[in-house]
């Protein structure tokens, strides 16, 4: 029986964790409860009993069967892992990977942001596996991103690589993005982004839609829903978006360079279809070369977070 890792994901409301073979295969996943309160104390407590109590329902033994356990976090992660503040948890100055280590009989902890930590899991056993440089973008309710190169995350000095949402790509935005900035990546091509194009778009024209059935109530999922079907409005909302998305990705290109993009969150879904958009405005944009990054799909969804952690502490 070879060696095992697992994998910890960390978010506002649950735990997500999994057990995994070092080959990457997923033997087990379950999830707890995030417990937020006192600062979050409680919560690698949670998960060091949690993972005591699989480890042993397995027959495993921790100390001899476990290679370590990787910890994906929902903010900022320092070098040496210790997080100096983490909104999302209430965490303030705590090195989770040091205290899950310990509470763990010393097993080896490593942690990550946890969008950093997606994208490594993407290049494992994802969309991305096969390659050793990526880039992932997810598009979700805001976009987020991770920089992997060599097969290691490059989180950056300040911990900004990989922040693709926050991008400036189009002057003329008069509303604020919540990093403070106007015109940023995420406010057309998250999924909130989309629908506050498509109110935009119902607004200036009286072009026929589906979409109008929705109103200010409109969502990324009608809009590209309603563009799959060819409806005009909502093909001109995606046109927006793609250039843009198309854009971000041509400046990322030729900063990073990775063997492919790889696109998810729940705007994702759209497949093919949003692949096919993009890779015109994208080609636009990087006529300087045919050998380029490919874009691909993200195939792990929610699972990919967990797949990164585990996967941190085999590098
Ligand atoms: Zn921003």
């Amino acid at each position: 029986m070879g060696m095992k890792c697992i994998g910890v994901d960390v978010r506002g409301t649950s735990v997500k964790m999994g057990i995994f073979e070092t080959t990457g295969e997923l033997l087990d996943k379950w999830e707890v409860k995030t417990r937020k309160e006192e600062n979050g104390k409680y919560i690698l407590p949670d998960v060091a009993a949690s993972i005591r109590e699989k480890v042993s329902a397995m027959g495993l033994d921790l100390k001899t069967d476990i290679a370590g356990a990787g910890l994906g976090v929902p903010g900022p992660v320092m070098p040496d892992g210790s997080v100096e503040v983490c909104v999302n948890l209430g965490w303030k100055n705590v090195n989770p990977q040091k205290e899950l280590s310990a509470l763990l009989d010393g097993i080896p902890v490593k942690s990550g942001n946890d969008a950093n930590v997606a994208a490594l899991g993407e290049m494992w056993q994802g969309g991305g596996k096969g390659y050793d440089n990526l880039v992932m973008i997810t598009l979700g309710t805001g976009v987020g991103g991770g920089v992997i190169l060599d097969q290691k995350i490059v989180a950056g000095r300040h911990g900004l690589a990989g922040e693709i949402g926050h991008i400036h790509v189009r002057d003329e935005e008069k509303e604020y993005c919540n990093c403070g900035g106007q015109g940023c990546l995420e406010q057309i091509c998250s999924a909130t982004g989309i629908a506050r194009e498509a109110r935009r778009k119902m607004a200036a024209s009286e072009t026929a839609s589906v979409l109008r059935q929705y109103g200010d109530n409109v969502s990324a999922k009608n809009v590209l829903d309603a563009a799959k079907e060819g409806d005009e409005l909502a093909l001109e909302v995606m046109a927006v978006v793609s250039h843009y998305l198309g854009l971000a990705l041509s400046q990322a290109a030729l900063i990073a360079d990775p063997d492919i993009f790889v696109i998810g969150g729940g705007v994702s879904k759209a497949g093919q279809f949003l692949i096919d958009m993009v890779q015109k405005d994208y080609d636009h944009f990087m006529t300087i070369s045919k050998n380029k990054a490919r874009l691909g799909l993200a195939t792990l969804g929610n699972d990919a977070g967990i797949y990164g952690a585990a996967r941190l502490i085999l590098q």
